[in-house]
């Protein structure tokens, strides 16, 4: 990859994952409905009815920067998305990849790693897959000069409270100084020394994640996580770049669902809070002038400082399931991802 690369070149870049019909789509006969023509094309053929019930295909087309179809790797898909802003944190950056979609379109998969049954393999995550490169880049003589130290951050937020992922999920503050300087108190930040060390925060935090939820309501589709790499000179605490690899939270709308309870409407209203301050924030950088809500959510809190800077680069990789069932929140997912970019 050179430096002329999409994705070092825009501040914002924005990709889409196709994920293949899984068992249970095809025991129902569900169709794909989503083709992927070109490398940066997708189109979502939505079954309708005229008013004569004669049915037709509304063929809807949208272009992105990458569109992955079901055959791509998780290797693939790091590749274009989060592998080229390994190097802006070395070079006083800040980078943040999102995995953006509804449940079970394959956020965790990709961020993660992929699965096999229950079982997770977090060697082919994009978490993982960064950490890797963060420890070449960081032996590669013309950085090693630099003296930097590498530490990790694992953390979940759901509804309005952070909670650490590292610490047996010990509840967070999130507070904002005089001068707009956001800080999680008391989150864990461990020193690593070589990939394994990471590698292990990766798999205690993931699991951390899913285990030991204590309400019926409580589930990681409902979280945002947030997984951290930071770069700071040895002997200070200087930061010299940070990586901020985040898995949201499901964009489908439980809040509007009146068979919902109370307690899963409010938690469905928060995330659609925090997803639109998100989409702000991202269109407003390198955007002089333009507002970024990051007060709105406790996400754009944390996030604030990589909405800010000329040196910030972000990626956002939108998840989408291939089948006729869930058309409506593909659909809702590709507009978002689209608004995201669009100037
Ligand atoms: P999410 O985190 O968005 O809710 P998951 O990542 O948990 O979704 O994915 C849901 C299921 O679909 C998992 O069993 C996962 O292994 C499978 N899956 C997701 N993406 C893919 C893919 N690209 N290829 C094969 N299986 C996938
Ligand atoms: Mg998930």
């Amino acid at each position: 990859l050179k430096d002329s690369d999409p994705v070092i070149e825009n501040q914002i870049t924005v990709c889409v994952r196709k994920r293949p019909l899984n068992t249970r789509e095809k025991n129902r006969n569900e169709v794909d409905v989503i083709t992927v023509p070109t490398k940066n094309q997708i189109i979502v053929h939505e079954p309708k009815h005229k008013v004569d019930l004669t049915k037709y295909l509304d063929n809807q087309h949208f272009r992105f920067d990458y569109v992955f179809d079901e055959t791509c790797t998780n290797e693939t898909v790091y590749k274009f998305t989060a592998q080229p802003l390994v190097k802006t944190i070395f070079e006083g950056g800040m980078a943040t990849c999102f995995a953006y979609g509804q449940t079970g379109a394959g956020k965790t998969h990709t961020m993660g790693g992929e699965f096999k049954g229950k079982q997770q393999n977090f060697k082919n995550g994009i978490y993982a897959l960064v950490a890797t490169d963060v420890f070449s880049f960081l032996n590669q003589p013309s950085y090693k000069d630099k003296n930097l130290v590498v530490s990790a951050s694992f953390f979940e937020i759901y509804g309005k409270v952070a909670y650490d992922l590292l610490a047996k999920k010990q509840r967070l503050r999130v507070l904002e100084d005089g001068k707009q300087v956001v800080q999680v108190v008391g989150l864990t930040e461990r020193m690593v020394g070589k990939v394994d060390d990471i590698m292990d925060l990766i798999r205690k935090g993931s699991l951390e994640r899913t285990s030991g939820q204590t309400s019926a309501n409580s589930n990681s589709s409902r979280s945002h996580a947030v997984f951290q790499i930071i770069l700071r000179k040895a002997g200070g605490k200087q930061l010299e770049g940070k990586f901020s690899l985040i898995d949201l939270a499901g964009n489908e709308r439980g809040a509007d669902n009146s068979k919902s309870n109370k307690q899963t409407r409010l938690e469905g209203a928060d995330i659609n809070k925090s997803l639109l301050a998100l989409k702000e924030c991202i269109r407003a950088l390198g955007k002089k002038g333009k507002h970024c809500p990051f007060r709105e959510s406790i996400l754009t809190k944390i996030l604030r400082d990589s909405f800010i800077g000329e040196k910030s680069r972000t990626c956002m990789i939108a998840l989408i399931s291939s089948s006729v069932g869930s058309v409506d929140h593909t659909l809702n997912t590709l507009r978002y991802a689209d608004r995201v970019k669009e100037l």
